[in-house]
């Protein structure tokens, strides 16, 4: 099987977000899709592992917002990158309250899409919430962000649990890193996509956005 076929296929970027009790949470994911339309359905698949995962278990709401193509690495960062557990990731952006009082972020988004889950289903490492939507906006009138042009264009990463991660190909651009004449202009984190401008790294360097030390690295060359 040529598992590169996998990447022929598109997605979009969106935050998920839930409460339960006073437990905020939220997190980046390209699996957001609608499914039907008589009733509205949408559906997400989320790691077992995640911190949002858990709240929208416990509280069977989820809101999604999709992403425009303006969303910066400040906001990918601490929704894509880092953990809910012991963090309050809305609290450095406009958010807004939904009709079931799911924060939702308003930097950024061109939509939300407040859902009730009506189905979970087991997927082994991840779990996939089907919800109905009960509430939905336009936010704002601006193109939308796909995963093809976070990849390429803002040249992000792709978090571990992920569904679409893979190992290889986040390592491949590390093990490139051989001898050039081309000089060194900065480094750029692999998981993210961040870019340290300067040279070299400093000692005990770790990302800004996603946290990771300065193993996971690239030159950036001119
Ligand atoms: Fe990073």
């Amino acid at each position: 099987m040529n598992e590169m076929a996998l990447f022929k296929m598109s997605y979009g970027l969106y935050i998920v977000s839930s409460k339960a009790n006073d437990k905020k949470a939220g997190c980046i994911v390209n699996t957001l899709t609608q499914i039907t339309n008589t009733p509205n359905q949408i559906c997400v698949s989320l790691s077992k592992e995640s911190v949002t995962s858990d709240v929208i278990h416990r509280s069977k709401v989820f809101t999604g917002v999709a992403l425009t193509m303006s969303a910066d690495m400040d906001l990918i960062g601490e929704f894509g990158f880092k953990s809910s557990k012991d963090l309050d990731k809305f609290k450095n952006f406009k958010t807004k309250e939904d009709i079931n009082g799911v924060p939702y972020i308003l930097e950024h988004t061109s939509a939300y899409f407040s859902c009730n889950v009506v189905q979970e289903v087991d997927l082994g490492t991840h779990i996939l919430f089907i919800g109905e939507v009960i509430d939905a906006d336009v936010i704002r009138d601006e193109e939308v962000m796909t995963y093809a042009y976070y990849h390429d264009i803002k040249k992000g990463g792709t978090p571990k649990n992920a569904p679409s991660y893979r190992e290889e190909k986040q390592m491949e651009t590390k093990t490139q890193d051989t001898i050039t004449n081309k000089k060194t202009i900065g480094w750029r984190c692999v998981v993210c996509g961040y870019i340290y401008e300067g040279d070299p790294l400093p000692e005990g360097y770790l990302c800004p956005i996603c946290g990771v030390d300065s193993t996971f690295f690239e030159r950036v060359e001119a």
